[in-house]
């Protein structure tokens, strides 16, 4: 079946014949016998028995997203950091070396730096766009993990899916959140892993805060056992919300992914504007890696105003439409300035080697019309 489709079909195990998935807000089951206790106690994901091992509705998100990303099993968490670092502390220890793009959202690149360095697990960053970068910084026996993320926050750069699935020995994880999983499969190029931030497009209307994963069973059962211990579980409440969100994503990225096209070609035409980033426009320089491992572009763009932070501000603050907030991938149009709000906590040197500028802004394109996002950028700009 088509994505769209199984989309449509994912997921209901634990519904009965409910079209709309069941909402299992219990954080603990009975057993019929000690015995029947025992088993539970002991299964691997048992879903009727503790909370913090499984629950019913957060079983059925999870199998959805399985589906979608063609994989044996996925796991989902209270957020997308939640996930990150579960998958992190799960399968690297003290003494351990990551290879790690540059190019990573400033939570995990804050996470990997931070607490990582801290506890001993060294990393290394690379120039995720170089096609060789990770391979030549893995040092065999020690390198226990290769992290990505494409497209990239804030500029959209992309890392090649296919190099990244080629790496033996360490573990290949992917942050496909900008892409949803139908916008591209890193696990179908090889990827062990592939990690999304369902708080943006996945869920997709700004009402729950989850992340997901999914990969080959063994090897999310053994991130299921650490992750008993880390306890970041997702709330049944957030999977509820996120599961609904799986019904609608092809048709909501899908309009987003023509919007954000068209704004995009639309403002790389506007004098204000020096240089835009979007995998679908022509003009980006990894397009045809864009056109070879995405099926869809993503719903988010940024773009390089010539006049800095004050023309940033300058725009941020006369759009009406589009609002001023930090997140991505929900219905509403949402503006940032990646220098001052997502990438703040950043030395300036490591926002300049991320590339973000004085005069970046970052759109998500949401589901308005987008005669009427022209509209408002045109006022604004202007
Ligand atoms: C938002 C985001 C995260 C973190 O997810 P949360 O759900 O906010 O914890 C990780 N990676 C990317 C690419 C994101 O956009």
């Amino acid at each position: 079946m088509k994505p769209s489709t199984a989309a449509i079909r994912a997921g209901r195990r634990a519904s009965a014949s409910s079209l709309a998935p069941a909402l299992w807000a219990s954080s603990v089951w009975e057993s019929g016998s000690m015995d029947d206790a025992h088993r539970r106690a002991t299964a691997l994901r048992a879903d009727e028995f503790y909370g913090r091992y499984a629950n019913p509705t957060v079983r059925s998100f999870e199998e959805a997203v399985a589906e979608l990303e063609d994989a044996e099993d996925a796991m989902a968490f209270a957020s997308g950091m939640g996930a990150i670092a579960s998958v992190v502390f799960a399968l690297c220890s003290a003494g351990d070396h990551i290879v790690a793009a540059r190019q990573l959202y400033a939570g995990t690149l804050a996470f990997v730096q931070g607490p990582c360095a801290r506890l001993g697990i060294e990393v290394t960053l690379v120039d995720g766009t170089d096609p060789s970068a990770f391979t030549a910084a893995v040092r065999p026996g020690q390198t226990t993990m290769v992290l990505a993320e494409t497209p990239s926050n804030p500029r959209l750069e992309l890392c090649d899916l296919h190099e990244l699935g080629s790496i033996m020995g360490p573990f290949t994880v992917v942050d496909s959140t900008f892409a949803t999983p139908l916008g591209q499969q890193p696990l179908a190029h090889g990827v062990d892993l592939v990690v999304h931030s369902a708080t943006k497009g996945i869920a997709g209307h700004n009402d729950a805060t989850i992340g997901v994963i999914a990969g080959e069973k063994d090897l999310i059962d053994a991130i299921w056992g650490y992750g008993v211990l880390h306890g970041a579980m997702a709330s049944p409440f957030d999977a509820l919300n996120a599961l609904r969100g799986v019904r609608t994503m092809a048709v909501r990225t899908a309009h987003q992914c023509e919007t954000a096209l068209h704004l995009a070609e639309w403002v790389e035409q506007h004098p204000a504007v020096t240089t835009v980033h979007y995998p679908g426009l022509a003009s980006h320089p990894q397009h045809d890696l864009a056109k070879r491992q995405m099926r869809q572009h993503g719903t988010v763009l940024a773009f390089e105003l010539a006049g800095g932070t004050e023309s940033a501000r300058a725009l941020i603050d006369r759009l009406q439409v589009a609002r001023c907030a930090t997140s991505l991938g929900g219905p509403e149009t949402l503006v940032c300035h990646p220098k001052t709000t997502t990438h703040a906590s950043l030395t300036p040197a490591e926002q300049e080697l991320t590339g973000v500028t004085d005069g970046l802004v970052r759109v998500s394109v949401g589901l308005e019309d987008p005669a009427d996002l022209i509209a408002d950028l045109t006022t604004a700009l202007g």
